[in-house]
């Protein structure tokens, strides 16, 4: 940490203080030091006069003497003028030096200009000068430098002029005078030094003691006017700080503070105060942690505390020092959040367990409308027009399920119920199949379909959902495409194992700004409302392919088409074995009436409209059947009739049909193939049927094609 002089002053700053009070103290001697050598000029000048070689000379020295003073005087009168700034940067010192060598000099003209040849006036005039000088180094030895040009030329011209008389009493008082001027100037350096260095320490010990007062002026005015309580308090938990901000969010006054134990008045629940102690006392600080305290009204706030123990020489702690900042607001407001956030969740989970069960429902009388409207398709005596109505019934019907299904994906992905199963997908067979699935409808539309069917390579997905996500596209490139546009899907191998699988449009395309939307769930854009669509297709591609570790993206161009691709861990260049058992359901032969009428199967259905459907598509697949209306009556009815086969739904009363089936396994018939009839599509709800010892499960609507071949292939 930097010293507080360092705080207050800096080096540079100090440096010139040292200069100002050095040079101060060298003009501040010259009142005493000038007033002197003008009274000891005189006095020699009147004892010296009539024994004298020239009194002009010697008029001439007091002239010079006289006028050296006075210019000296005036210097030192416009120095003691003079603003701080200005003493530091004008040439006070430099005239300062010039002076006291001119001073040392006329004192050194005195033997010269004064000159007797009586011995005692020669003695005196010594006398004097050496007085002179002496008395002059007092003053001058605060710079090493004055000394130095006062006593050198004073003492040099004395000397020589002593020398020249070549008398052995100025020889020996010569050798005298340089012994002193040795010793002078070596005591006048120590000196020096030691006053350098004494300035030097008082001006730092003063600039601290002003840094710590500011220290303190500040950290007491932070004190008070900071919006933080600031406590101190004893081993005993005896306050001795208690500032205005702690009044404020405690209510007790500072005089109240300090007298009462206040601390086990703010933490109010049993014994809080002296674990907290505590805790302290074993030298755990505590930072940022909220504690619900009382004010003086009893009301209850929340303040978070920042608390350390404070430590004499010894580290041994002598008591603790703590801020608090009142988080009472904040505290309410982070709850209010919470709640709302519950709530919102809540809600969100209601949504979508109402659209769950909502759309679940709506499958069982879709199963009825898109079943018997298929049935009829078969009925030969239909008019024309009537077989336009069935067709409209039909696609409103596969639409409203299309809607229904998406929902249901939607919920469950919200709910995190969308298990999927990675596996090594084999892109031919998926492309294959997406490319069967959509070449009516772009045949439809008159558009050009290219999909590499050749395509070697493999992605990690779930088959399921990637056929989804692919037929989303493809339908969409083709729905938003233009007359005689084309359609293409291409694989790309990326960098790091990823394969990228493009579908490229001529189509509409989109614009920049509406790019940003693509993926909202019910955002349709701009779509026309003669193309059919519910705007949730691309935003369920999104999840499901973001759960299958990929990411999905778009480019395109306002009536130019566009390209959305999806990207996938995979390879393109590995032939793996997978990619030989292909996935494609092998081609379904027609059903033949004389084997099929001759296997007997029983149905068990509780809903009469179902029950009927299922019969007539029975019938129309050439099987004759028995009805039961739950698992109980499935089980009598199976005591004295032998079945080739049980088409049973899931929920039905008294006995359900996994209840059904289990009991049938249980019982020892093993062979009897059973296939569940569900309303849910769900990979969980097959392995359910799986598990209690079924064989198959079909999803209502019932397609007459899935439940030809299913049967077909449980009963050849
Ligand atoms: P929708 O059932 O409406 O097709 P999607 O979620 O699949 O729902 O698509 C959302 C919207 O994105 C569509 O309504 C359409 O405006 C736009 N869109 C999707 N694919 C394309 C495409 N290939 N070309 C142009 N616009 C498209």
């Amino acid at each position: 940490m930097d010293s507080p002089s360092s705080e207050y002053l800096s080096t540079k700053q100090l440096e010139e203080q040292i200069r100002l009070e050095e040079i101060r103290l060298l003009y501040g001697g010259t009142p005493f030091s000038f007033s002197a050598s003008v009274v000891i000029t005189l006095i020699i000048y009147n004892v010296v006069l009539g024994h004298v070689v020239s009194e002009t000379n010697l008029n001439i020295w007091l002239f010079i003497m006289l006028s050296v003073m006075f210019v000296r005087s005036i210097d030192s009168y416009l120095f003691s003028k003079q603003d701080i700034q200005q003493q530091l940067n004008s040439s006070c010192r430099t005239r300062f030096f010039i002076g006291t060598g001119i001073a040392g000099t006329c004192w050194g003209l005195l033997p010269w200009l004064g000159f007797s040849p009586e011995i005692e006036y020669i003695s005196f005039i010594l006398v004097c000068m050496v007085g002179v000088i002496a008395g002059s180094l007092s003053t001058l030895s605060f710079r090493w430098e004055t000394q130095a040009l006062f006593l050198l030329p004073a003492c040099i011209l004395l000397i020589s002029r002593l020398l020249i008389e070549d008398q052995s009493f100025f020889n020996a008082t010569s050798f005298v005078l340089i012994v002193f001027v040795f010793f002078s100037l070596t005591a006048g350096k120590k000196i020096f030094d030691n006053t350098q260095q004494n300035i030097r320490l008082r001006l730092e010990a003063y600039n601290r003691e002003r840094a710590i007062e500011l220290l303190h002026q500040k950290q007491a005015l932070h004190i008070q006017s900071t919006p933080l309580a600031i406590i101190e308090f004893d081993l005993e938990l005896t306050i001795t700080e208690w500032n205005n901000a702690a009044e404020k969010i405690f209510g007790y006054t500072h005089k109240e503070a300090l007298n009462d134990n206040v601390m086990r008045l703010i933490l109010p629940r049993e014994n809080e105060a002296e674990q907290l102690g505590e805790l302290l006392l074993n030298y755990k600080s505590i930072s940022g942690k909220v504690i619900e305290n009382k004010t003086k009204s009893g009301e209850v706030i929340f303040c978070e505390w920042y608390i350390t123990t404070l430590t004499d020489d010894k580290k041994e702690i002598v008591g603790m020092a703590a801020m608090a900042l009142d988080v009472t607001d904040k505290k309410q407001n982070e709850t209010a959040i919470i709640k709302s956030k519950e709530e919102a969740e809540k809600a969100n989970q209601a949504k979508s367990d109402f659209l769950s069960s909502m759309s679940h429902e709506l499958r069982t009388p879709l199963n009825a409308i898109l079943g018997f409207t298929q049935l009829l398709t078969y009925e030969k005596a239909l008019t024309e027009k009537q077989q336009s109505h069935i067709s409209e019934i039909s696609n409103a019907g596969n639409l409203l399920l299309e809607l229904v299904n998406q929902i249901l994906d939607l919920a469950r992905i919200e709910k995190g119920h969308l298990q999927l199963s990675m596996e090594k997908v084999t892109l031919v067979d998926c492309f294959n199949e997406c490319s069967s699935m959509i070449s009516p409808l772009a045949e439809k539309r008159h558009l050009s379909l290219n999909i590499n069917t050749e395509t070697s390579g493999y992605v990690i997905a779930d088959y399921t959902r990637l056929k989804q996500v692919m037929l989303n596209l493809l339908s969409n490139a083709i729905k938003y495409n233009t007359e005689n546009g084309s359609v293409s899907l291409k694989v790309l191998q990326k960098e790091n194992g990823i394969v990228r699988i493009c579908i490229i449009d001529t189509g509409t395309g989109i614009s920049t700004e509406m790019l940003n939307e693509i993926f909202q769930p019910f955002n349709r854009l701009n779509a026309a409302s003669t193309i059919e669509g519910t705007g949730i297709g691309l935003s369920i591609s999104k999840q499901l392919v973001e759960m299958m570790n990929g990411e999905i993206g778009v480019s395109s161009k306002l009536n130019e088409g566009s390209e959305f691709w999806v990207e996938l861990t995979g390879s393109l260049n590995i032939m793996t074995a997978i990619e030989k058992e292909s996935k494609l359901p092998a081609a379904s032969q027609a059903p033949d009436e004389n084997t099929a009428s001759s296997h007997k199967i029983l149905v068990a259905e509780d809903n009469p409209t179902n029950q009927t459907l299922i019969l007539s598509q029975l019938t129309t697949l050439g099987y004759t059947a028995d009805m039961v209306k739950n698992g109980q009556e499935a089980l009598n009815k199976m005591v004295n009739t032998k079945y080739d086969l049980l088409l049973t739904d899931c929920n039905m009363p008294l006995v359900d049909g996994y209840k059904l089936a289990k009991t049938i396994r249980e019982r020892g018939n093993k062979l009897l193939p059973i296939i569940a009839i569900t309303a849910d599509a769900f990979p969980e709800k097959k392995a359910e049927c799986l598990k209690v010892g079924m064989n198959e499960q079909i999803t209502k609507p019932i397609d007459l094609n899935t439940l030809k071949n299913t049967l077909e292939k449980y009963l050849n």
